[in-house]
């Protein structure tokens, strides 16, 4: 075996052949000059021989993956051909994408790489600097979802996300029945929102979309009765639980306010006991909560019993009953003399609609409060991004709803 066949078997190189090498900078640069298999001259678009016209006189470079150590260059020198369909082009190269720098494989492992561990640890792996490797995941990420389009859309769910230490939002769109993300977009006014809509989804796409889901702002609720004409929109349990939680602690950190420091002790350890659902309390919880109505504290042990009381509403199976619970309820919340609770209550009754088909279709956000706890975890993986680009490339890579690595050639992919 030449040595030539030897570094071509050792590197797993199958589509193209390694003619030469030298090493370069005491050894630390493996320069590879490698040609493709039966002399090319591939027309990349149809992949028919064609003439070859004239080839460049200066070899051109591209970066593979680094070997033991050693950073490993391809060179060759590209010919130009005349292809009978396609006129002038520049003939196919098996190893790269067209106009990169670097190849398959190396591209491939900068996808792998970045989803799994913190962008210094991928570009320290690779051997570039960090600068390199963001500029480059930028390029093959746009590259790969170029010409992509959303698909069979039925079930959509929009939230908004902070980045950039939380002084800016992006909005992002959920496909909540195959649980990705479709859209990241920068900020959280309608006319984000808006844009994609207009843009992305085709008037067809929107006539399909049957039901969608997100919080209480205006914006997201305006946005989906506005372009989606089917859609049965559903607020979020999340965000309603959450909502309700936080008017029972208003009531709370009322009371403390008011509290005398003997009071008070008897108020310690309130906060979470109340937040938690009534299967998760354990029997002396609620022995500690009941006691409050005895100890004085009617208002907390009120705005307890309502918040209690309120999470029947999601067991319901019947439309209609489930709404003349809801009307009971606030009824009877709105008899209690607590502020917090009645601005709940407006609320409740503003969005009554939009909360009553839940116990119907049983939509919540939870696919995409999941999905942001990976993207929580890509963000705090890079502490913090200066721009919405690269926090939303690594959405894409990792949530998004296209397969990003496996739009690369596979053909000599090999970690
Ligand atoms: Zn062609």
């Amino acid at each position: 075996m030449s040595i030539c066949k030897f570094i071509q078997k050792l590197l797993n190189v199958k589509s193209f052949s390694i003619k030469g090498f030298t090493f370069h900078n005491w050894y630390k640069e493996l320069w590879l000059d490698v040609k493709p298999f039966k002399n090319g001259a591939l027309c990349p678009q149809c992949m028919r021989r064609g003439k070859i016209i004239s080839t460049l006189d200066k070899p051109r470079v591209w970066r593979d993956i680094p070997v033991c150590g050693r950073i490993v260059f391809f060179t060759y020198c590209p010919r130009e051909i005349f292809c009978r369909t396609h006129g002038r082009v520049q003939e196919y190269i098996p190893w790269a994408a067209s106009h990169a720098r670097v190849t398959h494989r190396f591209e491939y492992s900068l996808l792998i790489y970045s989803s799994i561990m913190t962008q210094k640890a991928a570009a320290q792996l690779l051997k570039i600097s960090q600068s390199t490797l963001s500029d480059l995941l930028h390029r093959v990420i746009t590259r790969t979802r170029q010409g992509h389009k959303i698909k069979d859309l039925k079930t959509i769910g929009i939230d908004e996300i902070s980045y950039c230490k939380g002084h800016k939002y992006a909005t992002i769109v959920y496909d909540l029945d195959r649980s990705c993300v479709v859209w990241v977009g920068k900020g959280k006014a309608s006319e984000t929102i808006d844009s994609f809509f207009s843009n992305e989804l085709s008037r067809y796409q929107r006539k399909r979309i049957v039901s969608g889901c997100c919080d209480m702002s205006e914006t997201f609720i305006g946005a989906i009765e506005k372009w989606c004409p089917n859609a049965t929109l559903v607020l979020d349990r999340f965000h309603i639980v959450k909502a309700l939680n936080e008017a029972v602690d208003e009531v709370r950190k009322e009371e403390w306010r008011k509290a005398d420091k003997y009071n008070r002790k008897a108020l310690k350890g309130l906060r979470w006991l109340l937040y938690r659902h009534s299967s998760n309390r354990t029997e002396e919880d609620t022995k500690a909560l009941k006691s409050l109505y005895m100890g004085g504290n009617r208002r907390i042990h009120r705005a307890w019993i309502l918040k209690d009381e309120f999470e029947q509403f999601w067991d319901f199976k019947d439309q209609g009953s489930a709404k003349d619970f809801l009307d009971d309820w606030c009824k009877t919340a709105n008899k209690s003399r607590l502020e917090s609770i009645k601005t709940f209550v407006k609320t409740i009754r503003k969005h009554t609609h939009r909360l009553v088909p839940f116990v119907k279709n049983r939509l919540t956000n939870a696919v995409a409060e999941g999905i942001n706890r990976v993207i929580k975890i890509v963000k705090n993986r890079a502490s913090g991004f200066r721009n919405l680009h690269a926090f939303a490339d690594l959405i894409y890579l990792t949530v998004g709803d296209l397969d990003i690595p496996a739009q690369i050639p596979a053909r000599f992919h090999a970690l």
